[in-house]
């Protein structure tokens, strides 16, 4: 048979493709979790980046009858297609989802994103997502849960860092449960965790200039040791940093979110 007719025959099921990040989920009780955070109410435009072999899909087309999935193997496309019949009704976009533009995919209503993501991408789908969080009302994705836990952090935990502040500048990061080696196959080398995200209401969010945000954060926690004057010697000195409300000599790690945003809308103010 060849690739295609094999990929085509029911009931095929592709071995796992390691640079596409594939690690499909069998443990019915996580998929069940999954499901039951997501919580798909009437309506709702429920989104799935890297469905794969249809672990979370099938189950999500169950509860809600109908979904978006955006999946890059095009060996996965025709299992998908034809295994969601008996589900519901499956809308399969074949893109690298980085190319996606979740804007014109929302359309009028907001769209609600999920996924158990390739973990070699997980920080850009995270911030592709970011740049259309005006558009998305939650999203639920598993990762590895040391990501998730940098991404939770607060600051004083060792783990607070650039992740954390760049997304809980945008969105609300909720932790919600860990997830074993063991629930995939194959099973991926490290822990995994499932995480909700919730995009602030623009007016919350409050950012001036997202550029110079973004550089503040990066500098400030480009060198942990470094106090804030002398990681942020490029963007500003010491006396903007004080007029900001902020100690000089105090390392990024000690800085709360709502800190970094009033820092860089001072310096943008001051035309930095
Ligand atoms: N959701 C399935 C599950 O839980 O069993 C599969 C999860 S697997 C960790 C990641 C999925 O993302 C795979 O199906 C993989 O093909 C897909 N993927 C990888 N890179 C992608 C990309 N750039 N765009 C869309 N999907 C991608």
């Amino acid at each position: 048979m060849t690739g295609t007719a094999r990929s085509h025959a029911k009931g095929f099921k592709p071995e796992a493709k390691k640079h596409l990040g594939q690690h499909f989920l069998h443990d019915g009780g996580i998929i069940a979790m999954i499901v039951q955070a997501v919580d798909p109410k009437p309506g709702d435009h429920l989104v799935e980046i890297g469905p794969g072999q249809g672990a979370i899909t099938f189950p999500l087309l169950d509860r809600h009858g109908e979904l978006t999935v955006i999946e890059f193997d095009r060996d996965l496309i025709f299992p998908l297609t034809d295994g969601a019949r008996a589900h519901g009704t499956l809308e399969v976009i074949h893109r690298d989802v980085l190319t996606v533009d979740f804007t014109a995919l929302a359309n009028e209503d907001k769209i609600r994103l999920v996924g158990n993501l390739p973990y070699n991408l997980s920080s850009p789908i995270l911030f592709h997502a970011l740049d259309h969080a005006a558009v998305i009302r939650d999203m639920h994705f598993m990762l590895q849960k040391e990501v998730v836990d940098r991404m939770a952090a607060g600051p004083g935990s060792k783990v607070f860092g650039r992740l954390s502040v760049m997304l809980q500048a945008y969105c609300q990061v909720i932790a919600l449960f860990d997830v074993p080696p063991g629930a995939f196959r194959p099973p991926p080398k490290v822990d995994s965790a499932v995480v909700r995200m919730i995009p602030h209401a623009p007016d919350k969010i409050g950012i001036v200039d997202h550029a110079l945000f973004a550089r503040v954060v990066r500098d400030a926690f480009g060198q942990r040791r470094k106090t804030l004057r002398n990681a942020l010697s490029q963007v500003c000195d010491g006396a903007a940093i004080e007029a900001a409300g902020l100690r000089p000599d105090a390392r990024a790690e000690q800085i709360e979110v709502a800190d970094f945003v009033r820092l860089a809308n001072a310096l943008a103010a001051s035309g930095a």
